[in-house]
């Protein structure tokens, strides 16, 4: 038996790149310590409750995104139903119940709303953010360029 690759560790990382290489038709041999494949993107049963352990939505579906390209290249378009989720997350705590959306401007307009002292570090924050976005649809790119 002889790979030309050998993963270890089948999370989502080992799945994504075991599965490139095996589209690429290399031999690849991915080794796993548990009894099921996944690593955090799992769930399990207690009784009737089904907990998520940690992969809850998933982002990277904008098309400068380097997953999207991912997503393309396994086809996972033409046999996954992506759903739109309405809320990114609620926040209750502090006095404060607050619904974020998954739109990052709709996102800072209801964070000013609700902390109106806060607008400048809102502000800030956010535009770091985007800074930082942008910088990472620029990186597969750039490493691609030198390449
Ligand atoms: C609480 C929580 C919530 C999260 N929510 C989200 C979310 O909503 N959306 C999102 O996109 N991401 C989310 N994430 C992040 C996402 O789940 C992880 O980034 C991703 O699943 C990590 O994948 P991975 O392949 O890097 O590692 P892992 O999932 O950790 O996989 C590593 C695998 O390697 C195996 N392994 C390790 N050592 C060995 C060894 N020596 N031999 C054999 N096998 C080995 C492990 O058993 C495991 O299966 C969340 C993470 C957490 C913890």
């Amino acid at each position: 038996m002889q790979y030309v690759v050998i993963i270890i560790g089948s999370g989502l990382g080992g799945l994504a790149a075991g599965a490139k290489l095996a589209k690429e038709g290399k031999k690849v041999l991915m080794l796993e310590q548990h009894f099921q494949v996944g690593g955090c993107a799992t769930q399990f049963k207690r009784k009737e409750y089904t907990f998520e352990v940690s992969l809850h939505e998933l982002n990277g579906l904008n098309k400068k995104d380097h997953i999207y390209r991912i997503f393309q290249d396994f086809d996972a378009f033409e046999n996954l139903t992506f759903l739109k989720i309405p809320e990114f997350y609620r926040w209750i705590g502090h006095g404060a119940d607050i619904i974020v959306p998954d739109n990052a401007d709709q996102a800072k307009d209801i964070l000013i709303n609700k902390f109106p002292h806060e607008e400048k570090g809102i502000q800030k924050y956010f535009t770091s953010l985007f800074k930082i976005r942008d910088q990472l649809f620029r990186m597969p790119e750039d490493q691609m360029k030198k390449n």
